[in-house]
Parts: structure tokens; sequence; C-alpha cells
């Protein structure tokens, strides 16, 4: 997680880097986001949505909690 704010940031410096240096009459920048079927859009690039990894957390561990019950 801080990983990718981290790399956002230093992608941000790059580009102002970019254009101050070089003089780059325009950039570019795709936003990285991910679209989940269920939460809808995520910022940030995610090859599993965060919140619906929780959910299945939840439920195993809810699971795991019931299997223990009985
Ligand atoms: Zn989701």
């Amino acid at each position: 997680m801080n990983e990718r704010i981290s790399s956002t940031a230093a992608c941000t410096q790059l580009v102002k880097r970019s254009l101050e240096n070089f003089r780059i009459p325009y950039l570019t920048v795709t936003p990285t986001f991910s679209i989940c079927p269920v939460h809808g859009y995520l910022s940030g690039e995610h090859e599993f949505c965060p919140k619906c990894d929780d959910a299945l957390i939840q439920r195993k561990l809810k699971g795991k909690n019931h299997a223990e019950i009985h």
C-alpha cells in the first residue's frame, strides 16, 4: 500500500522534473485505476479488489469460528 503511494509520488516527481528539464509540450499520464464488479471504481492498480479481499477474509474468519464452535 505504502509502496503504491510512494511510487505514485515518484511518478509525479518524475513528470514534474521531465516537464521542467526537457520542456515537453505535454505529457499524458494514464491514471491507473481498477474497476470491481461489486465496488466499482478503485483508485490505483489492483489485481484483486481490497474491499472484496476484506469481505472474503471476514467470511473465512467467521467460517473458521463457526467450525470451531461445532
Ligand atoms: Zn470489490
